[in-house]
């Protein structure tokens, strides 16, 4: 079959990667993954962190489509939450629809479930969900032994993980998020879906969302967390190093802003947080200038580190060539080929 939307199969392939974590839990990417990025829980609850590498950041990218295409197999019931995860063979949503009050007691499905006799707690269902809803739930089988509970693929028939399967999830997943774009919602994940949907290499966007959560080693971040440093930028040693100073407002770096004539925001507007430029670019610019203005703050923080190891430092004006080279050549490679996949 053609996989015609290549963004949605990028997402597929990925999945897969991440569905082999998720059932292979002690594979050597498994483990080492889970120590740096979710050691305290399984990988649909990890967070991104603020130095991902690409590789995580991909396959973060992709849980998504394990979420949607995954639901839980009843087991003990420990694992697993009655509102807010997806448990029930119903082949709608999957989750429970009585009203969510009465479970306040009862979190877990484990609380549904009597030790004793391995069996649901008849009573206790029929009092607290809607009558179809009790009824689902006293045929869910249960094993005598009370396994763990387990994650089970939903996205085709036949319960197996398939690219082609994951592919049709990931359609829906991207349709909605074209709808929901401009919807409220948590504007840090908009941000990282929009790095992640943009078309500059892998370097840049980690770097790119390392700056939206300041997770740069800004000397003014050095400094909080201890490090004995000076504070003072070391291109012009006028203000302190903070991530709008070093990136935006220094005079040398705007110098290289200014010689972008179509910048499509005002840089020189003193601007105090680097998110809310990302935010208005997202909403009023084009793909190409997010990707250029991530490129050219991406060549004056490589600058600042050449000057600060003792290196010759670029002019403003080469500078700015190099981000619009990379951004240029990214581009062309990218219309010639398939999107680029992290090594597994
Ligand atoms: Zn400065």
């Amino acid at each position: 079959m053609g996989f015609r939307n290549l963004q949605a199969f990028n997402l597929a392939l990925l999945a897969k990667q991440a569905w082999r974590i998720l059932t292979n839990p002690s594979s050597l990417v498994a483990r080492t993954l889970k120590a740096k990025y979710f050691p305290f829980c399984d990988i649909l609850h990890a967070n991104l962190g603020c130095s991902p590498s690409y590789t995580w950041w991909s396959i973060f990218n992709s849980l998504e489509v394990l979420r949607c295409g995954t639901r839980w197999s009843v087991g003990n019931g420990r694992l697993i939450h009655i509102s807010d995860d997806k448990w029930l063979p119903n082949p709608t949503t999957h989750k429970v629809i009585s009203p969510p009050h009465p479970f306040e007691d009862y979190p877990m499905v484990s609380s549904l479930i009597d030790p004793m006799t391995r069996w649901w707690k008849r009573g206790v269902v029929c009092a607290l969900f809607l009558p179809f809803e009790a009824d689902t739930i006293l045929k869910i089988p249960l094993c005598y032994n009370l396994p763990e509970d387990k994650l089970i693929w939903i996205g085709n028939k036949r319960g197996d993980f398939t690219v082609k399967s994951a592919y049709f999830v990931a359609i829906k997943i991207l349709d909605t998020r074209v709808e929901g774009e401009c919807s409220s919602g948590d504007p840090n994940a908009q941000i990282w879906r929009k790095i992640w949907s943009l078309k500059l290499l892998g370097k840049i966007k980690i770097f790119s969302w390392r700056a939206c959560v300041d997770g740069l080693p800004m000397l003014t971040n050095m400094a909080a967390k201890g490090v004995q440093t000076s504070c003072t930028c070391p291109i012009c040693d006028e203000e302190p190093e903070s991530l709008v100073h070093a990136l935006i407002s220094c005079d040398f770096a705007l110098s290289v802003w200014s010689l972008w004539q179509d910048c499509p925001i005002n840089l020189l507007l003193k601007t105090k947080n680097f998110n809310n430029l990302v935010l208005q670019l997202c909403s009023s610019s084009s793909a190409l200038n997010l990707e250029l203005f991530f490129a050219i703050s991406w060549s004056v923080w490589y600058n600042r580190n050449k000057l600060l190891h003792d290196e010759n430092g670029l002019w403003p004006l080469q500078i700015l060539e190099l981000a619009k080279c990379m951004v240029e050549d990214y581009r062309e490679a990218f219309s010639l080929n398939t999107p680029p996949l992290p090594s597994p």
